[in-house]
């Protein structure tokens, strides 16, 4: 270990231990989404805590006492706030991050009115009943590593039934549908090796470069047409396309795994996520179908104007999803300063569409939760998760991520579908049956969301969700994934960040 390095785990180990003792959620691993993420977790847990890149030595003193202190202030502020005067409080948003900054300020005594532009609550999390034995989520679907994770408090606190995945249990398929054979397997794992090595070695240089820049040199070894090219087309878009949304020629190769997870199980819910969201709004006043069109915040009481409405109140929460804040679809009056504005443009907005299609029987094997597809053309249909080991469902959730899942969704319904049985055929044969019924999402073009979640895009630095989770005025305050800068692009962090925001009003 180089002295640098060693200075570095000193000091991230003794800032592991004031984070800790300051009461913040435990130091954890990387989040984990997919197949091989968990080797990958693995893999990412070791380097965090062992040899701790530049790039991390340079931030880390910033992040994590950051976070100290304003942990430390939430635990001097007076008693919860509960001394300062009733305030009236609007919340933009009723996503998880809308939602617990409004329960926890309305739990303080203040008035509370959550707007929301849907006829529904829960944003990203949204759990459609079209099929009435079985609750699919459209949105989120996992909670992300169960230990520490507050997500697990409060569906333990409701009692919410949920059912494990396991990556143990996956099984991948080759280009012509084959099961990899264990030379093929350790022939992934070989390329796994130079994928990760060739992006820490980009975290080295001093200027930033997209991850499709970092890995082309490795790109060029091989032919296009190789098994070794599609493979770590693969690995490139089922371990980071998939987890963070973004293009790997958009991702920051410096920053694109910059956040933080928690270790444990997988686990979704079996009536849905909602459940989490229906807890959250116990008790709130929500105003649905309220599309907010300007904030006037230039002076107090700050007014938020929707298509029928005008509220006034002494402050705002706004939980804006990243793409509706890029697109400018609520005006600012004044407009943002000019580095909030910079922020919102340099972060990445990215795409994770889903295909859940429902069969009459299950005709992939009945014991794995995860079935891989390495692809002939990068990024169609590598990701599929089964609802019969867990649910007794014949059902399957396909995923399509970043360019390709973006470029789909202006497809219709039945040429996605045509697409998506395409590689079941190829893995399971022509004879398998059509679906009998499917739902299909389509986040990018989501008026209310425009794109999925938010990652770290060329160009944009971890301080920058810092700088658009600050306040205005002590009168506007900021949530939403995309404002944390330890758990972006989770509903996690959606939540942590609402009780940011409400800490932040209560001090
Ligand atoms: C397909 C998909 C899969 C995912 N999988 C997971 C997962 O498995 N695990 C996980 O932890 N996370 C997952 N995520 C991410 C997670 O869903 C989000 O990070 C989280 O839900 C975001 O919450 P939020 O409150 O920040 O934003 P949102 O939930 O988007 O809430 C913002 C709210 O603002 C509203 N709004 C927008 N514009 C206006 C307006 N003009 N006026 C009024 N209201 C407006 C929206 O309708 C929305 O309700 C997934 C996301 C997607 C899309």
């Amino acid at each position: 270990m180089l002295a640098g390095d060693r200075m570095a785990t000193e000091a991230l180990k003794e800032l592991k231990c004031s984070v800790a003792m300051l009461g913040e959620p435990q130091w954890n691993a990387p989040r984990a989404n997919f197949l091989d993420r968990k080797r990958n977790a693995t893999r990412r847990i070791v380097q965090a805590s062992l040899s701790m890149r530049r790039r991390d030595f340079l931030t880390l003193f910033g992040v994590t006492l950051m976070g100290c202190i304003s942990s430390s202030c939430g635990d001097t502020a007076p008693e919860n706030g509960s001394l300062s005067p009733k305030k009236r409080l609007v919340v933009i948003g009723a996503g998880l991050a809308g939602l617990a900054a409004a329960r926890e300020l309305h739990g303080q005594g203040h008035e509370v009115v959550v707007i929301e532009a849907r006829e529904r609550i829960g944003g990203r999390v949204w759990t459609s009943t079209q099929w009435a034995d079985m609750p699919l989520d459209l949105g989120a679907t996992w909670i992300h590593g169960v230990r520490g994770n507050p997500l697990t408090d409060l569906a333990d606190e409701i009692q919410a039934r949920r059912l494990v995945t396991s990556y143990d249990r996956s099984i991948a398929y080759d280009a012509s549908g084959q099961p990899l054979s264990a030379a093929a397997e350790a022939r992934m794992e070989d390329l796994r090796g130079q994928v990760f090595r060739a992006l820490e070695e980009a975290q080295e240089r001093d200027t930033d470069t997209s991850i499709r820049q970092a890995i082309e040199p490795l790109m060029q070894q091989f032919d296009e047409s190789s098994q070794a090219y599609r493979f770590i087309n693969y690995i490139l878009n089922s371990e980071i396309e998939h987890e963070y949304s973004g293009s790997i020629a958009r991702l920051s190769a410096h920053w694109y795994d910059s956040d933080n997870g928690f270790e444990g199980d997988e686990v979704l819910f079996a009536q849905g996520f909602r459940a989490i969201a229906d807890f959250l709004a116990r008790e709130l006043h929500i105003e649905l179908g309220q599309v907010v069109q300007a904030i006037h915040w230039d002076r107090s009481p700050v007014r938020v104007i929707t298509q029928k409405s005008e509220f006034a109140a002494d402050g705002v929460v706004v939980t804006l999803p990243l793409g509706v804040l890029q697109a400018k679809r609520v005006h600012f009056v004044p407009e943002l300063p000019s580095d909030k504005q910079n922020a919102i443009a340099q972060l990445g907005m990215g795409v994770l569409n889903k295909c859940y299609l429902r069969f009459p029987t299950a005709f992939w094997p009945a014991d794995v939760d995860w079935l891989t597809h390495i692809p002939a053309n990068r990024g169609e249909w590598t990701e599929w998760v089964s609802f019969k080991r867990i649910a007794d469902m014949p059902i399957l959730l396909g995923f399509n991520a970043a360019d390709w899942g973006r470029e789909i969704e202006a497809w219709s319904d039945r040429q996605i579908i045509a697409s998506a049985m395409q590689t079941l055929r190829t893995i399971f044969g022509a004879g398998i049956p059509e679906p009998i019924d499917y739902q299909i999402t389509r986040w990018a073009t989501d008026p209310f969301s425009l794109g999925s979640y938010s990652y770290n895009a060329v160009g944009a630095t971890p301080n920058l969700r810092e700088v658009l989770a600050a306040p205005l005025n002590d009168r506007v305050f900021f949530a939403g994934e995309a404002s944390e800068r330890d758990y972006f692009g989770t509903t996690h962090g959606a939540y942590l960040s609402g009780l940011r925001a409400a800490r932040e009003i209560l001090s």
